[in-house]
């Protein structure tokens, strides 16, 4: 069992305005009322942490210690199987662009094509498993903390497919579908996602 959020407070540790719209009309419902750590001006921590659960926690406890609040972070990527788990928490690096045409940024399809020339390099029956992971930590200013991990279990398909979704999701089939994360309806892709998964368990244990 862990500790109870109640209703009050709760810092979203994102600088993400679309993140926190999310989070906060999830929670709204259970009288959960968000502020982002971003309108608190409180800096972004490295994220220097070797899985996802650390991430998370890093990013909570700081915007905990700083707010005196309890905050609330997520942190979440793609894992190959037959890449031992990469990129892991490397999801978001494996798709910056240093500088190009003077614009540092992030490429997306460069990314897909780095993880499935990694794939296509170890031979064509290399088994095409992955898996996308959301963990959600929980952090109150006196230290205690709750982790909550969720998970979307799939396959990787090449050529991408679809327009909808971000990152990843155009070469992902979760389990059971045919269409990609980019092609699925949003609200379907919403309804069995990793971050659902995880919200969901930090539903039932926060608020049943
Ligand atoms: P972060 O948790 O915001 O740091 O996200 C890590 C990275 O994982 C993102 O930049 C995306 O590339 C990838 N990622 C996380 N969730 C999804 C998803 O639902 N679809 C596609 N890519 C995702």
């Amino acid at each position: 069992m862990s500790r109870k959020l109640g209703s009050g407070k709760l810092v979203i540790a994102t600088h993400n305005a679309g993140k926190l719209k999310e989070i906060a009309a999830l929670l709204a419902p259970h009288g959960v009322d968000c502020i982002s750590a971003g309108s608190l001006g409180l800096p972004e921590p490295p994220e220097t942490g070797r899985t996802f659960v650390e991430n998370a926690l890093i990013k909570a406890r700081a915007s905990a210690e700083a707010s005196g609040l309890v905050s609330l972070a997520d942190d979440s990527g793609l894992s190959v199987a037959a890449l031992d788990g990469r990129p892991g928490v490397y999801t978001a690096d494996w798709a910056e662009r240093q500088w190009f045409e003077g614009e540092p940024g992030r490429d997306w399809y460069m990314a897909m094509g780095k993880v499935e020339g990694m794939l296509q390099a170890k031979g064509s029956d290399t088994p095409r498993e992955a898996w996308f992971s959301c963990v959600l930590a929980l952090a109150w200013p006196d230290g205690e903390h709750a982790i909550y991990e969720g998970r979307a279990d799939g396959t990787l398909t090449w050529p991408p497919r679809g327009t909808m979704g971000f990152g990843y999701d155009p070469v992902f089939v979760p389990r059971g579908r045919e269409q990609t994360f980019a092609e699925l309806d949003p609200e379907e892709k919403h309804r069995i996602s990793h971050r659902a998964d995880a919200f969901a368990k930090m539903v039932a244990d926060q608020f049943s």
